[in-house]
């Protein structure tokens, strides 16, 4: 699956402290179409869970010492045990990982991807705002 690379690197963002698939990745390859670790431009992954943008090295790639089973067709895809989330290397859904398991840090995962989609409205309304086509303007006047 050429989806594979993108897909393995798993690191811990920084700025949530969660782990889980990157939600993109930019990254110089090897002609055998790995990650060029020797690239002075590392990796640069955005995390899933909260947008936050990183750059990472080979030592912030954790190893899968786990599996996750996906929910919807059942195939086992290996992750670290450490991932609040996985996406199913056969299907692409992503769902709860291994760490997942532990209810505080279930509810961490979904709180920050909450609070994220919550930003990310706000940030559509700010820019909506600036070019003058906010409904909140309407809402305003008629107050
Ligand atoms: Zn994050
Ligand atoms: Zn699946």
């Amino acid at each position: 699956m050429t989806a594979a690379s993108l897909l393995a690197l798993y690191a811990r963002c920084p700025a949530c402290d969660l782990v889980g698939p990157p939600e993109s990745a930019d990254y110089a390859v090897t002609p055998d179409s790995t990650v060029d670790w020797t690239s002075p431009r590392g990796p640069e992954i955005r995390c899933g869970e909260c947008g936050h943008l990183h750059t990472i090295t080979e030592d912030d790639v954790l190893a899968f010492d786990a599996e996750h089973a996906c929910t919807r067709c059942q195939h086992a895809t290996a992750c670290p045990a450490s991932a609040a989330r996985v996406q199913c290397g056969e299907c692409g859904l992503v769902g709860f990982g291994p760490a997942s398991s532990n209810e505080v840090l279930r509810a961490l995962t979904t709180d920050t991807e909450q609070l994220r989609r919550l930003q990310q409205r706000q940030q559509i309304q700010t820019v909506k705002a600036l070019a003058g086509l906010t409904a909140t303007r309407t809402g305003r006047a008629e107050r």
